[in-house]
Formats: structure tokens, C-alpha cells, sequence
């Protein structure tokens, strides 16, 4: 099975702890491997005096407890909505009530900096939310800018990137991040189910809002000072993130992210090879998005006949190829191959 989508191909040595027996997680070694893991994410995010709040849920459950706990504590988020994502945000906002207002970004362009600052200076919000890599369309948008604004306007950051975690450049110190939100399929490319919050030290001596009872900051927080999580945690995930971080460790992040980027930039290649146009005016290096010229309403189910998987795009003719999993030269090679050929079918 070749795998182009979230997770992508997982390591063997990954796929093996998910075949074991479950330990208890009521246990010294268990708590040790949640603290592990958080000291790793913090070291990997350079989130130095920060918190990590472990989820047993999907990003978007990250996304829904920061805004719960956090954004609806404030009287205006701003948001940056570049795609699906972005609006995931503004659902988010609508559907607990908090006032907010959108900056819409066209598909797959990047930000126009200066509008964004005139917005910002007009609407003063206490908040923004955005992306750093809007998924939907591979648009990577510019954090250390967006960064530079917020700091000059007073404004918390809260980043989703829960797609640009160790596939593009992302230092929450530096970029003088509030929050950054990342889950388990993505960059780390272990199997979904995990999400984590990241609180920079500035954000962890607020007081947080009582909105969610299962995702409730404090409650998180509390627990996590003994290494535990206040309900049962997905162990054998707890297991495989411990795993990949020691391995993502050893690396360090500017390897992991150029070998990710050189897969892109491969696959690219063949892209511009083959006339499959990238419309992204910034692409990230976690995936390529591009449109085929022909057939592309069998292309999907087409690949699927052959174990392949890529992601259909939201717009007619586009398609998402992600690059975090293990994947070779060759095996893009024959992904394009596959799509040339599928593309020449006379249906
Ligand atoms: C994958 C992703 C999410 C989370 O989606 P889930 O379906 O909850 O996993 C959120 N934001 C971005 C940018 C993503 O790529």
C-alpha cells in the first residue's frame, strides 16, 4: 500500500509497537513516557518554559478545546482563513459564540502583509488564529511576518500547525508563539488519534476558561504534573509518539525538514514535468497540490485500484500528494508514472 495522505507509509518499527500488548497506564513507566514526550515536543517546537496538553483526539478537537478554553476568554479573535482550515476556525468561534472577524485569503496565494496589518490595526483584536500551512491548498504562509505584526499590535498567536510541525520552519520562541496546535498523523506521521496543545510560559500563567469538561485546560494541566492525563489516554499512541520522537531527536529538525522538502521538490519536478500546474504561491514542503489536465474524475479511484492512496482537493482537477511518510525517489516516480497513465486512459 503506498500511502500519499495523513499518515503516510509509517515506519515498520512504528507498526510494530501498535501490534503489542497495551501496558496499564496507572503506572510510574507510563507517566515517565508522557513527561518524555512532552520534554521532546517542547525541545522540537523550541517552546523552552512551555506545556504540552496531550488530547486523545484529532487536531480539530485540539482546535475546538483552545477555543473553549482560551479564544472565548478574549472579546475579539481575528482570523486568517486561506482555506478549509481557516474556516474550521471561524466554525469553531461561531459555534461557542466568540466575536470574530475573517481575513480571507484566496485559494492557494499567499497573505498580503500590509492589508493584514491595516486589519489588524483597525480591528485591534486580542487574538489571532490562523494556519501556518493551509492544507487544503499547500499555501505556507509567512509566521515570522504574521509574528512581527501580532508583537507590534499587542496580539496573542494561536497557530495551527498541525501541518507544518517538523516539515517547515516553526520556533514558537522566536516567533513569540501563544499556542501552537499539532496532532499525531502529520509531521510526526504516527497513526491519528493524538493531538497536543503547546502553551508558551506567557499563556500557561493565565487563567483559562471552564467551557469543556473533558478538555479543560486546568484539569489537563494538573494531571500532566504527575505525567498522566485525567482520562484513559490512547496508550499504544502514547507508545508510538515516544518511539518517533527519540528517532525525530537523534535527526534534529532541520534534517527531518530537508528530507521532507527534497521529496517535494522531486515530486515537483515530475509535476512540471508532466504539466500538473502547483498553484501554490508558497507551497509548504508537507505536501504538493496540483492539478492533472485530464481524467481527473477517475484519478482517484483509479490510483485506489492499485493500493494507491493521494487526497482529492476541494476544487475540480486538484490533488494533495503528502510527503512526510517513508517514501523513496522511486516510489514518486512510479506515483507519477501511475497518473500519467491514468491521465492518457481514452475513457
Ligand atoms: C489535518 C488538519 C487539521 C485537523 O483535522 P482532523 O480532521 O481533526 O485531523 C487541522 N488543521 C490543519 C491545517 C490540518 O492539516
Amino acid at each position: 500500500m503506498k500511502l500519499y495522505v495523513f499518515p503516510g507509509n509509517i515506519e515498520e518499527e512504528i507498526l510494530q509497537i501498535g501490534a503489542q500488548q497495551i501496558p496499564y497506564m496507572r503506572t510510574a513507566m507510563f507517566s515517565e513516557i508522557v513527561k518524555d514526550s512532552e520534554r521532546m515536543l517542547l525541545e522540537l517546537i523550541n517552546c523552552k518554559q512551555g506545556r504540552v496538553i496531550p488530547l486523545t483526539a484529532s487536531g480539530t478537537g485540539a482546535m475546538d478545546a483552545v477555543v473553549t478554553n482560551f479564544v472565548c476568554a478574549k472579546k475579539s479573535a481575528f482570523i486568517i482563513a486561506g482555506g478549509s482550515f481557516g474556516y474550521r476556525w471561524k466554525d469553531l468561534c461561531d459555534y461557542y459564540n466568540c466575536p470574530n472577524t475573517v481575513f480571507e485569503v484566496p485559494f492557494a496565494k499567499d497573505i498580503d502583509y500590509s492589508l493584514l496589518e491595516q486589519e489588524i490595526e483597525k480591528h485591534r483584536p486580542e487574538v489571532l488564529l490562523c494556519q501556518h500551512h493551509e492544507t487544503s491548498s499547500g499555501q505556507l504562509f509567512n509566521l515570522t511576518t504574521i509574528s512581527e505584526i501580532c508583537r507590534k499590535y499587542n496580539v496573542t498567536l494561536v497557530v495551527d500547525a498541525i501541518s507544518s510541525f517538523l516539515t517547515d520552519d516553526l520556533d514558537m520562541d522566536e516567533m513569540g508563539i501563544g499556542i501552537c496546535i499539532i496532532s499525531s498523523q502529520k509531521g510526526l506521521n504516527i497513526p491519528p488519534g493524538l493531538s497536543f496543545i503547546v502553551l508558551s510560559e506567557e499563556i500557561c500563567k493565565q487563567d483559562f476558561l471552564h467551557n469543556s469538561y473533558y478538555f479543560d485546560f486546568e484539569e489537563n494541566l494538573k494531571n500532566l504534573q504527575r505525567g498522566q492525563t485525567p482520562y484513559s489516554p490512547a496508550t499504544t499512541l502514547f507508545l508510538q509518539l515516544h518511539h518517533q520522537l527519540k528517532k525525530d531527536m537523534q535527526l534534529g529538525t532541520d534534517k527531518i525538514k530537508s528530507l521532507v522538502r527534497e521529496k517535494a521538490l522531486y515530486f515537483r519536478k515530475l509535476c512540471k514535468q508532466n504539466n500538473w500546474e502547483v498553484p501554490a504561491e508558497v507551497p509548504s514542503n508537507c505536501i504538493t497540490g496540483f492539478f492533472v489536465r485530464r481524467n481527473s474524475d477517475i484519478l482517484f479511484t483509479e490510483l485506489l485500484k492499485q493500493n494507491i492512496y493521494i487526497m482529492p482537493g476541494g476544487t475540480p482537477g486538484y490533488f494533495r500528494v503528502s510527503h512526510s511518510g517513508v517514501q523513496s525517489y522511486s516510489d514518486l516516480d512510479y506515483l507519477a508514472e501511475q497518473i500519467k497513465q491514468i491521465e492518457n486512459l481514452n475513457k
